[in-house]
């Protein structure tokens, strides 16, 4: 089966989006400690959260208007690989978050990686 997106936007409600090394480093995207200031060196961003995207109040990607993604043509690598029907093992416990959250609308967190 081929992966599908029904466009309902819960993925980029429920999870954190974590950018790669490039993409933290192209300052294109908000992330969620920008106001404290860039760190340059990407390890050290990863192991405090720095190169996570920015989140609404609401807990939504900074980036989702009206239930679209808004940077769709240059959203984040992990964003264009994540699909709720993916069957690969890395995106399992992401699968299952969804599967909850659409049959009880609950909220969750997790994190979104990209293999960098
Ligand atoms: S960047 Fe776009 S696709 Fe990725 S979580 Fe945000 S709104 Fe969703």
């Amino acid at each position: 089966m081929a992966n599908s997106c029904n466009a309902c936007g819960l993925c980029c409600r429920l999870f954190y989006i974590n950018l790669t090394k490039n993409e933290y480093e192209s300052g294109k995207y908000k992330t969620i400690l920008e106001e404290h200031g860039k760190i340059s060196n990407f390890k050290l961003a990863k192991e405090v959260g720095a190169n996570l995207l920015a989140k609404k109040e609401d807990g939504s990607c900074v980036y989702l208007v009206d239930n679209k993604c808004s940077i769709h043509e240059g959203r984040p690598k992990v964003c264009g690989e994540f699909f709720c029907t993916s069957r690969a093992k890395r995106f399992e416990g992401m699968v299952e978050i969804i599967k909850k959250a659409d049959s009880k609308a609950e909220s969750s967190v997790a994190i979104a990686s990209s293999k960098i």
